[in-house]
């Protein structure tokens, strides 16, 4: 399988390059942002729970989140490969996915962090604000995102170079530049 985690501050790219990469490699996709958005939209108990956090801008707990990771996972049957979009993002999630794909005989093929800079993430999202309708598309709360994603999931990047799996994409420029950047290491996995 080819097991891409597509990795980046909120406001990244890392949705929008994950339909590229999917339509060129033809893999699977897991973002669990869209997952738990469907889930607030359906109106479950998990939805529930989930937008406590995410309308705060804060993490919805490993556990949970871990939880609902594998069993979308499993539901990918016969899968080339999935793109990981917003999953890790904390350590004990990097470790639960590893663990996830060794116990299924697979595991992470690279990850394909987007480096961007805070500025311009705070820039996109509100531009993004104006269209999304998403109740963490604000500035209180993109400045919380990014707070997170500094004390949290950056912490990643040191847990992915040990593993010799980082590979860092100036994240700036036109989408097809972007992409270019993000083939260019792929092809070499
Ligand atoms: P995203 O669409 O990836 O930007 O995710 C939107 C929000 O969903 C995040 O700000 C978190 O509140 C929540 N979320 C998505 N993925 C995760 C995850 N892997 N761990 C914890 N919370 C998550």
């Amino acid at each position: 399988m080819l097991n891409i985690v597509i990795f980046g501050g909120p406001g990244s790219g890392k949705g929008t390059q994950s339909e590229k990469i999917i339509e060129k490699y033809g893999l699977d996709h897991i973002s669990t942002g869209d997952v738990l958005r469907a889930e607030i939209k359906n109106e479950t108990e998990l939805g529930k729970i989930a937008d406590s956090y995410i309308s705060k801008g804060q993490l919805v707990p490993d556990e949970l989140i871990i939880d609902i990771l594998a069993s979308v996972f499993d539901k990918k049957e016969n899968s080339r490969g999935v793109i990981f979009d917003g999953f890790p993002r904390t350590i004990p999630q990097a470790e639960a996915l590893k663990k996830m794909l060794l116990e299924r005989g697979t595991a992470i093929s690279a990850v394909v962090a987007l480096e961007v800079e805070d500025d311009e993430l705070v820039a996109r999202l509100l531009n993004r604000g104006k269209i999304s309708g998403r109740s963490d598309d604000n500035q209180e709360t993109i400045q919380k995102r990014l707070n997170v994603y500094h004390s949290q999931t950056a912490p990643l990047i040191d847990f992915y170079k040990k593993e010799n799996l980082y590979n860092g994409i100036y994240g700036m420029g036109s989408i097809e530049e972007i992409f270019e950047r993000i083939k260019s290491v792929i092809e070499k996995i």
